[in-house]
């Protein structure tokens, strides 16, 4: 009991650290989702979403905070790395977290729409080449709140959500129109 006691208190104190990081993606005006990845009791590798501002959709928390990892590293295989992350990994992330190797995989909230970890589907059960741990709930009560709180903000300030989207989809191809 007191081991098991332990084991979530050292994600917990990670799962924080994950949600620095989606604290950073708030304040930047991204939908705020972080991940950090850990070797040992190491941070290794951090990321949050930057997907409107790098303007890229590959940019999400986990494939930024395991190619930060790799790069510290110096290698692609993370199977010494436990993965932690506020929001239920996509299928490209957890495509990701199985090709590196990660270990363990702990996430905060579950996500409905395209988590891949058991809420659409469960990548991990597939039979590929390497299936990482699962551990799901890590103060997912924080970490639905960040995202919750984010949304509201946006409310608040005007138009709901989609307006939000569709702003800045609208500002951004303008600014992208060639100027003659
Ligand atoms: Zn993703």
């Amino acid at each position: 009991m007191e081991e098991e006691q332990k084991v979530q208190e050292v994600a917990e104190r990670y799962m924080r650290e994950a949600l620095k990081e989606a604290a950073k993606a708030a304040e930047a005006g991204e939908v705020p989702i972080g991940a950090v990845v850990v070797k040992g009791d190491e941070i290794v590798g951090r990321g949050h979403n930057r997907r409107e501002g790098s303007r890229n959709a590959l940019a999400h928390a986990e494939l930024l905070a395991i190619d930060d990892a790799c790069r510290r590293l110096g290698g692609w295989r993370l199977w010494e790395c436990d993965l932690y992350v506020t929001l239920e990994p996509c299928p490209m992330c957890a495509g990701a977290i199985i090709n590196s190797r990660i270990r363990t995989v702990y996430y905060g909230a579950d996500d409905d729409k395209a988590g891949s970890c058991g809420s659409v589907v469960n990548l991990f059960d597939l039979p590929y080449n390497h299936r990482p741990q699962l551990v799901r709930g890590i103060l997912a009560d924080e970490c639905s709140a960040a995202l919750k709180d984010f949304f509201r903000e946006l409310r608040e300030k005007g138009g709901n959500g989609k307006n939000w989207k569709l702003n800045r989809a609208n500002a951004k191809n303008e600014e992208r129109e060639p100027k003659n």
